[in-house]
């Protein structure tokens, strides 16, 4: 069916034109509109195969509606068929792009002609629209290879048979950063090293020959000098008559690939070269890869491994306590890292740290990654450090020292348990106080500035002496501080470590050395002797006044200087008492005099000498020894005449005491006598008075008067006793020698109502029985000379002083006047001659015990309140 719209304004007109049409030919339908402007709105909306538009018409006329529809580009065709056509109009209809123009005659044959334009022009415009389609066709083809070609990422290219390049798209100025015609027209093979070049060129060659070439690799070096990896695909290009004009092709860039290539080889190196057992785990923990570290670890070949479940090798129990758990967690997502004992078969247990990765691909979790690494080594050592660190602890809180570390500003950032005693404060207190705040008023600013100074001059090991003093109680510390300042990879600073030894003690002890060394050279030059310290050499390394008198000063030689010789000494001793390290003291006659010398070795190489000027004490030593001989002679001659007067005294005493017995006999006698009658009464009165009361009462003064003399012959003979018999010395044990004494003034301490005191005494050396008789007499007399008016009190003690033992018989008798506390000692002294019996030889008697042990004696007393006598023993 042909589609045909007829414009015409004149309705009659139209109906007789589609009636005529129609009749010729049946098979089309007509359409009318009245005007151009309708024409154009249902041609927007309709499609007609062909357009019969009158010229005049009111609006637009026939020849506007063909401008304005070949304006639209509409290419229908279009037939005029107008009443009073002109060839103007005609020629102006052609020109516009009309078909066929027609007017509007009468007659059959007429409607034949339009009928035949019509089909005529509708298969012309079919034929054109097929050949314009055919066309379009082939560009818009032609268009998206190009596009194609031009946004391909491959690299395409045309070259001549010269190798020169005639096309290549924008992908070559993309890979090699080559602009298109910094490339077009020149030769390939300026973009490549020359050995590839070479290889390329041959290969060239045979694709000019017609040999198709498929994955080529070759090698560009790009603008910026990298080497660009091309796949190649090339081939022949000929023109349209068959000859050759060069080659074509499609290049790839594979650099990427080659690379990705070359790290999976690396990577697949890495991962079976590495020590660290690494696995790659399905969702249902059988295993997908594993590397030798892993496979050997359990005795089994990779192959083994592989499709194998974790759980037969871990066994059910580690499996799902440890293995399980870890690995769902990280198939949730997560990466987990923990730390486990895992036993290894035939292996001892190891401490490894593993990791499990998610294994994602395309977004999904398909199983996890796990690398094992041992580190039992790790662990050992971590806790051997804990270990260490722990005693590092224990003597950082148990040491006495201080230990701190402070910050730039010097505030604490550490301090150890001795700030409470140095700080008053305990440590956590401490923290962000500075430390200058501690550092002695006088001391702190200089201190301050040697601080900055450190810090300024990068200083890392240093020392320092420092007093700190104590804010609560003002108790000074001298320290001696190591210091240690830290400094990061950087050099920047990071804190200052200190530890402060307390040499508070020290210092004092310091102190009282430089003291005591001032004393001994005060001593040493006081001293009436030369005093040197020398080397084995003799050089002088220090001496005392007496040295410098004789020019004996530190550096110079000792023979030279005092000795006064060019060569040492015949009686030096030094080298002697080096060698054996041993004092030697010897008297030397030199210089005229005699020397009292001692070499004192004080180091290997260090001795000392002394020597004496002895030449007058010597000749009045010999003096002394002389009188000393004499005066044994004269006390050995004393107690011979003692005895002997003794002795000698004791028979004319007796015979007086004989005779004064008699007397007394015939007194007796004689009153007898006197009673008879034959003696007158008067003689009787006078013989009375006579025998009865004058003789008696001489007789009775001489017996007392014999007693008494016995009494001093006994005690003389006595004391000549004790200074003849030798003493023997044994080990007394005094608290049992005082026991018995004690027993034996038993009957006199009840009578006198006194008590008495024993304390603990210490044992000594002596001759017991001269002992029990010293103990004996100081008690006698203590109880002899107690006061009558208060109750008697008696103590014994003793103690040990150095290498004596001092004993004290102590008393509250009547006590002795202070000039007589010697004299008491010496024979026949006595306080009160007249009063109590005694001869006075008591305490005569105990010193000459005492002194004849080599011990002493002495009395503390008072009158009236107390005595006290001591005496000492040797006690080795
Ligand atoms: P004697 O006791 O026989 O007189 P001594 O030699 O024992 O002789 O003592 C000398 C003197 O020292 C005594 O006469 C006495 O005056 C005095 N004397 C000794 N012991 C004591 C004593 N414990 N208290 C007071 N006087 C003492």
């Amino acid at each position: 069916m042909i589609r045909v719209l007829h414009v015409e304004d004149e309705i009659l007109v139209h109906l007789l034109i589609k009636k005529n049409l129609i009749e010729v030919e049946s098979d089309m339908e007509i359409t009318c509109v009245n005007s151009g402007k309708d024409a154009i709105d249902l041609l927007a909306k309709e499609s007609f195969d062909c357009v019969i538009s009158d010229y005049q018409m009111p609006g637009i006329n026939g020849l506007e509606l063909l401008k304005i529809l070949r304006k639209k580009k509409k290419r229908v065709p279009f037939i005029f068929l107008t009443g009073q056509g002109n060839e103007e109009i005609a020629a102006e209809a052609f020109r516009l792009g009309a078909d066929d123009y027609f007017t509007k005659e009468e007659g059959f044959a007429h409607y034949e002609r339009i009928t035949n334009s019509i089909n005529k022009q509708i298969r012309a415009h079919q034929e054109e629209f097929k050949r314009l389609k055919v066309e379009n066709d082939l560009q818009m083809r032609q268009r998206q290879y190009s596009d194609l070609v031009e946004t391909s990422h491959d690299l395409i290219f045309k070259c001549d048979d010269k190798g020169c390049f005639t096309y290549l798209n924008p992908a070559w100025e993309h890979t090699l950063g080559y602009r298109e015609d910094e490339m077009l027209g020149h030769p390939f093979k300026e973009f490549k090293t020359p050995e590839q070049a070479e290889k390329d060129l041959m290969r060239f060659q045979s694709i000019l020959k017609g040999q198709d070439t498929f994955g080529y690799e070759t090698v560009y070096i790009s603008k910026d000098g990298k080497p660009v990896n091309l796949l190649f695909n090339a081939k022949l290009l000929l023109d349209s008559e068959g000859n050759l004009i060069g080659t074509q092709g499609i290049a790839h860039d594979i650099t990427v690939r080659k690379k990705i290539e070359g790290e999976l080889r690396w990577y697949e190196y890495f991962v079976s070269n590495s020590k660290e057992m690494m696995a790659l785990v399905d969702m249902d923990f059988s295993y997908l890869v594993v590397n030798e570290a892993y496979s050997s670890a359990f005795r089994k070949t990779q192959d083994e491994l592989i499709g194998k479940k974790s759980s037969d090798i871990f066994g059910e129990v580690f499996f799902n306590t440890i293995v399980k758990p870890n690995a769902e967690r990280c198939m949730a997502g997560k990466d987990v890292n923990y730390q486990e004992w895992f036993e290894f078969p035939k292996a001892k247990s190891k401490y490894m740290d593993i990791t499990y990765i998610p294994y994602i691909v395309d977004n999904e979790v398909k199983g996890f990654m796990v690398n094992g690494r041992d580190i039992t080594a790790l662990k050992k050592t971590e806790e051997r450090i804990k270990e260490s660190e722990k005693k590092y602890r224990q003597v950082v809180e148990t040491t006495n020292d201080l230990i701190t570390r402070v910050d730039a500003e010097g505030k604490f950032l550490f301090i150890n348990h001795m700030s409470e005693k140095i700080l008053g404060l305990p440590p956590e207190k401490c923290i962000g106080l500075s430390a200058f705040e501690y550092i002695h008023p006088d001391d702190k600013e200089n201190e301050k500035k040697i601080f900055a100074k450190w810090l300024a001059e990068r200083v890392t090991d240093t020392s320092l002496e420092s007093r700190w003093v104590n804010p609560n109680d003002g108790q000074i510390f001298n320290f001696m501080w190591s210091v240690n300042i830290q400094y990061d990879a950087n050099g920047h600073f990071t804190g200052v470590n200190s530890i402060g030894r307390d040499i508070t003690k020290l210092k004092l002890e310091e102190k009282e050395l430089k003291k005591l060394l001032k004393l001994n050279q005060v001593i040493l030059d006081a001293f009436p002797c030369v005093a040197l310290l020398l080397r084995a050499n003799q050089e002088i390394v220090a001496s005392n006044l007496a040295a410098k008198e004789v020019g004996a000063y530190p550096g110079k030689k000792c023979f030279e200087t005092w000795g006064q010789r060019s060569d040492p000494c015949p009686w030096c001793r030094a080298p002697i008492a080096l060698s054996t390290q041993k004092k030697i003291h010897i008297p030397v006659e030199g210089l005229g005099k005699i020397w009292d010398t001692y070499w004192i070795p004080i180091e290997k190489d260090l001795y000392m000498h002394f020597a004496f000027d002895v030449t007058e004490q010597s000749l009045s030593e010999k003096q002394l020894e002389r009188l000393n001989i004499e005066l044994i002679e004269k006390s050995k001659e004393m107690e011979g005449f003692l005895y002997i007067t003794s002795h000698d005294l004791r028979s004319p005493l007796i015979t007086i005491e004989g005779f004064a017995k008699r007397l007394d006999y015939v007194l007796k006698k004689v009153k007898t006598l006197i009673g008879r009658e034959e003696i007158p009464p008067s003689l009787m009165k006078e013989f009375e008075n006579l025998f009865m009361e004058n003789m008696k009462e001489s007789v009775e003064y001489i017996n007392s008067c014999v007693k008494k003399m016995n009494n001093l012959l006994n005690a003389l003979s006595e004391m000549s006793r004790i200074g003849r018999i030798p003493i023997t010395i044994t080990d007394v044990d005094m608290n049992r020698l005082i026991t018995k004494i004690k027993q034996t003034y038993e009957f006199q301490l009840q009578t006198t109502g006194a008590t008495l005191k024993i304390e603990e005494l210490p044992s000594c050396k002596g001759d017991k029985k001269q002992i029990d008789q010293v103990f004996s007499n100081l008690l006698g007399n203590a109880l002899k000379y107690l006061n009558p008016k208060r109750k008697g009190f008696i103590a014994v003690s003793g103690k040990i002083v150095n290498d004596k033992a001092i004993y004290c018989v102590e008393d509250n008798g009547i006590g002795i006047p202070p000039n007589l506390h010697t004299r008491i000692f010496e024979p026949f002294h006595r306080v009160r001659p007249t009063e109590g019996i005694g001869e006075g030889l008591g305490l005569a008697i105990v010193h000459k015990i005492i002194m004849k042990h080599g011990g002493m004696t002495w009395v503390e007393s008072k009158p009236d309140k107390g005595s006290k006598f001591f005496f000492s023993l040797p006690i080795e």
